[in-house]
């Protein structure tokens, strides 16, 4: 048990409706100062297993409960997780570093909207009936087992409960495996269920590493789900895994999302677009990190946005005050510096940012700018996550929908026009999973969610969560005799 924050949060599995402890344990560093908060459990094959047998043994109760009850336990979680909002707002900054600010006005509300959403949108979940030459076909939403969710640390919690509410709203049990940078609110989430009420068995947590718990849990032929998101190359050995047992995925990956400015926009709208991309110290897999503007308005819109970035604050993310703050790990950070001087050495320049904030020390990044980037380089088509964005101009619609569509990613893409023709047309041209038009960022769990190429494979969000985490039966009954 570690105290983080004042918060006193479990380090160890949640299996069964019990903690259960491994024998050896990782160090748990907090980003703001890269100091140990706490000691968590280093779980693998073992734990695994006995986590999916937990899951197994509470499935045949949890998938015949009504869906009444079902709704009404996830309502509980909402309840218990707005309950200690703070606290788990707190935590999760403690953890990974992003504002205090944000989880505490958007991410945890969001905690809590994901269980209230999935628990209503499962009470409206319809039986489609129909007629072939008088037999009846009845299609049904089967809860279809075990489900092995995988998660990442950029926003631990509130990616989690986006798949653990809709699997556990369509009557499956649930493992979880939170990442090993960000274990905490997955275990303080764990304690919330077991408040609410919900059976021992239903919802578990693994901690541990990724090519250990994690990888013993994808390959556990007890698990009939596999949701993940995460980055590319854990995809492939995710998937490689799990076609061992032919389970069905669910991959939320990464991107290099691009942001098209055209000339007709407003181009307040557009640069307030631009600097929002610094988000959460550019750890988000949406963020549209490809400037791409229009040559006419290039100059404008470039002094423009380096007057208001070079504003943003960057600091400790518990102060609200602050708008930019620490990168998640001394691994991450640098290869993020990796990147930049990869790109500095191929001629791009950096009109702002470009190295560590030395002011600040530890793990924060300067904001980072880069012009003058060539069309085939890293810096352009591979994903930093980090706070560095880069500017490539274009002179006609059609050279701009190339560029936007020029690398192996299609998770998300923003453009900036006034022409409501335009937006249509290029919208519809664009490989994404989600475009914003004027607008970056707005979410509603009714969508489908995912990613196009290498993105993802795939949809969240509404019913396309349930088609995923559920087995559709149709079952064909012959006209009864009367
Ligand atoms: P990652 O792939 O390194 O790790 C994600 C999770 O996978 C962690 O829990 C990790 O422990 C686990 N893992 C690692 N190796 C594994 C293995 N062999 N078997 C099973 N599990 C394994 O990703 P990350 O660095 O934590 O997250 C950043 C990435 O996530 C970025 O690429 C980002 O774009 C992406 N992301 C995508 C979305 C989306 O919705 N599309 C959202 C957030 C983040």
């Amino acid at each position: 048990m570690a105290t983080v924050a004042g918060v006193a949060v479990e380090g160890g599995h949640w299996i069964g409706g019990e903690r259960v402890s491994s024998p050896t344990t990782f160090d748990d560093v907090s980003p703001i100062d890269e100091k140990v908060i706490a000691e968590i459990s280093r779980g693998g094959e073992r734990e695994a297993r006995a986590a999916v047998e937990a899951a197994g043994k509470a499935f045949p109760s949890w998938s015949r409960t009504s869906r009444e009850e079902r709704a009404r336990l996830l309502h509980a979680i909402a309840d218990g997780v707005e309950k200690r909002l703070d606290q788990l707002a707190i935590v999760e900054t403690t953890d990974n570093g992003a504002l205090l600010r944000s989880h505490l006005r958007g991410v945890m509300p969001r905690v809590a909207h994901n269980f209230r959403f999935f628990a209503d949108w499962l009470l409206t979940l319809g039986h489609e009936d129909f007629e072939t030459r008088g037999h009846r076909n009845h299609v049904s939403w089967d809860p279809a087992g075990v489900c092995a969710l995988i998660t990442p640390w950029n926003a631990p919690l509130m990616l989690a409960t986006w798949k653990i509410a809709p699997a556990l709203a369509a009557g499956n049990t649930v493992v979880l495996k939170p990442a090993e940078w960000t274990p905490l609110t997955a275990s303080l989430l764990a304690d919330i269920t077991a408040q609410a009420g919900l059976p021992d068995g239903v919802f578990n947590v693994v901690q541990g590493y990724g090519a250990e718990a994690g990888a013993a849990l994808v390959a556990d032929p007890g698990v009939r789900r596999v949701s993940f998101t995460g980055s590319v190359p854990t995809a492939r050995h995710i998937s490689t895994a799990a076609a061992a047992n032919l389970t069905p995925l669910s991959l939320e990956l990464g991107g290099k999302s691009p942001l098209l400015v055209f000339a007709d926009s407003d181009l307040d709208l557009a640069v307030d677009l631009a600097v929002e991309q610094y988000d959460n110290a550019g750890q988000v897999c949406l963020s549209a990190v490809r400037l791409l503007v229009e040559e006419s308005v290039a100059e404008e819109f470039t002094a423009r946005f380096v007057a208001k970035a070079s504003a943003l604050n960057q600091g400790d993310p518990r102060d609200l005050a602050t708008d930019i703050g620490p990168q998640i790990h001394r691994r991450q950070f640098e290869r993020i510096d990796g990147f930049v001087q990869r790109a500095r050495a191929e001629g791009a320049t950096a009109l702002i940012g470009g190295g560590p904030n030395t002011d600040l020390g530890g793990l924060y990044y300067r904001p980072t700018l880069f012009t003058g980037v060539a069309a085939g380089s890293e810096i352009v088509n591979e994903e930093v996550f980090g706070p560095v964005l880069t500017l490539q101009t274009f002179r006609t619609e059609e050279q701009a929908v190339e560029m936007a569509n020029s690398t192996r990613f299609g998770l998300a893409a923003t453009l900036a026009t006034g022409s409501e023709e335009r937006a249509a047309r290029v919208s519809e041209r664009l490989v994404a999973g989600t475009v914003w038009v004027n607008c970056f960022f707005v979410r509603d769990l009714k969508a489908p969610f995912g990613g196009s190429r290498q993105s993802g494979v795939g949809r969240e969000g509404g019913d396309w969560s349930f088609d995923f985490y559920c087995d559709l039966k149709n079952t064909v009954t012959a006209p009864w005799e009367k």
